[in-house]
């Protein structure tokens, strides 16, 4: 999601709750997972929630990097 890579998770594109096949390969994609980004140290699948990748790019560019609680 954070265009860096070394991912170790899988998002699914279209969330299953928001109606995506679960096992479809066209709707997974790698993501950063719970042990975070190596390069920006974002948990993007945390970020993500069951948002489309694309509200939550969207998201992103209209403010600044996540820097914790
Ligand atoms: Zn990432
Ligand atoms: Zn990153």
């Amino acid at each position: 999601m954070c265009g860096h890579p070394g991912s170790q998770a899988v998002d699914h594109i279209h969330a299953v709750s928001r109606g995506g096949a679960e096992l479809d390969p066209d709707n997974l994609a790698p993501i950063h997972g719970v042990d975070g980004c190596p390069v920006c140290l974002r948990k993007c699948n945390n970020d993500k929630g069951n948002r489309p990748l694309s509200e939550v790019l969207r998201l992103v560019t209209s403010r600044d990097w996540y820097a914790g609680p």
